[in-house]
């Protein structure tokens, strides 16, 4: 007989998502089972999770890590490697569930294939929908995207308002007045000069422990202008209707105001494990033990509008959506190279925000948008950033 736990693919099992994923699944065991974990070089992580979950496969993309766990546990597991793997565990016909954890245009091949494979997805890799989005309303049909789960925190508190203003499920656009994304703000928020910030510092995020990748993006407001890009294609809305308020407590993870003045909030504790559990669960709720928002402990919760000047990748988000086509991927992509070099100390700070606008600026778009369209834009920004750094290094 069938077992009515879902099984699960993890693809970035070993990131931050990933290791909350597993422990909800773990906390769950009536209810969800790991089929599936993919890593891409953290060998020390996936042999503790190999050990708890017992998956039935394991996907590296690093050789010498796939070739060290293929040596280990080659004969008690299926150990595949690469894109051709994660693409195998994310369409398996034994997969129920796939939760997309891994970071930035890597992880766009597995969720193809797992949308394509009727699989519910767990959205947590915001960089596919930025890069994909509008070519995935062209190519599926409304019934297939509603596979789509939003894992990001604003992404689940919008998509769980939503639920509380009726007839938007059919998508009857004009009941949404707008939708409030909040951002925290990041760790330089009252920070007047960012000219010397260091990694370390862009690294601490004040409220949310996150991968390195997205915390920079937090830092820069980079990630929320991700999320705005998400937002439109997650949801029934144009980009008129989305709003950005900075929230520096993040307790309320976004809002739904609606055309009669009505306007729903989602809140709880900054715990990522909220809205995985809710994507895994979904339509149902689970009870656990995460600790409870405490009204009388909360001093305050303020708002405010972002500073634009100061926070330009923001404002480049909008841009990039206005403009369609492949230019989301292709602000995505210089990002993904300028987060990368500047963890690296091989760029300043700032820099990121400037080979961002260098190469969207530069970028001539494309007659059709289909995925081959998406991955050479992709590859093309990706060279054109190299292009700005190496001229800026040189
Ligand atoms: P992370 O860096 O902690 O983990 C990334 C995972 O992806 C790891 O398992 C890693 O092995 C894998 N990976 C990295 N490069 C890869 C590659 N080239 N090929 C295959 N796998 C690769 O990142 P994270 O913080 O867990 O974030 C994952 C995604 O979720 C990101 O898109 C992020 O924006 C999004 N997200 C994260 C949070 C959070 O709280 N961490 C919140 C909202 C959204
Ligand atoms: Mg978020």
């Amino acid at each position: 007989m069938h077992s009515q736990k879902k099984k699960i693919t993890i693809l970035g099992s070993t990131g931050s998502i990933g290791v909350n994923t597993l422990d909800v699944i773990e906390k769950n065991p009536t209810h969800f089972e790991v089929f599936a974990l993919t890593a891409h070089k953290n060998v020390e992580v996936l042999q503790k999770q190999i050990a708890i979950h017992n998956p039935k496969i394991v996907v590296l993309t690093e050789t010498s890590s796939f070739q060290k766990i293929k040596k280990e546990y080659g004969h008690k597991l299926s150990v595949l490697f690469g894109e051709e793997g994660l693409i195998q565990v994310a369409a398996h016909p034994e997969v129920d569930f796939v939760m997309a954890a891994i970071v930035g245009a890597a992880g766009l091949s597995p969720f193809i294939a797992a949308l394509e494979s009727n699989k519910q997805i767990g959205l947590a890799n915001k960089e596919v929908m930025v890069m994909a989005g509008e070519f995935l309303h062209q190519t599926y049909s409304p019934e297939i995207l509603k596979n789509i789960l939003p894992v990001d925190s604003e992404h689940s508190a919008i998509f769980q308002c939503l639920q509380g203003g009726k007839q938007t499920q059919s998508r009857r656009r004009y009941e949404i007045e707008s939708i409030i994304l909040t951002a925290s703000g990041g760790p330089f928020l009252w920070k007047e000069n960012l000219e010397n910030i260091t990694p370390a510092e862009a690294l601490k995020h004040p409220n949310w422990n996150m991968g390195a990748k997205i915390s920079i993006d937090s830092s820069t407001l980079m990630n929320k202008g991700l999320e705005v890009i998400e937002a439109r294609w997650l949801f029934p809305i144009t980009l008129s209707q989305i709003q950005v308020l900075i929230h520096p407590q993040s307790i309320v993870h976004s809002m739904v105001s609606f055309v009669d003045g009505s306007i729903l909030a989602h809140l709880g504790v900054s715990d990522m494990r909220i809205p995985i559990q809710y994507a895994l669960s979904y339509p149902k709720r689970l009870s656990n033990s995460i600790p409870r928002l405490s009204f009388p402990k909360l001093k305050e919760l303020t708002f405010s509008e972002p500073d634009w000047n100061k926070f330009p990748c923001l404002g480049l988000a909008f841009k990039v959506l206005e403009k369609g086509n492949v230019f989301p991927a292709v602000l995505n992509a210089a990002n993904e190279v300028a987060v990368q070099h500047f963890l690296d100390g091989k760029i300043r700070y700032l820099d990121i925000a400037k080979c961002n606008q260098f190469v969207v600026d530069r970028h001539l778009p494309s007659p059709i948008l289909d995925l081959k369209s998406i991955r050479e834009a992709d590859v093309i920004a990706r060279e054109e950033s190299h292009l700005w750094i190496s001229q800026l290094t040189s």
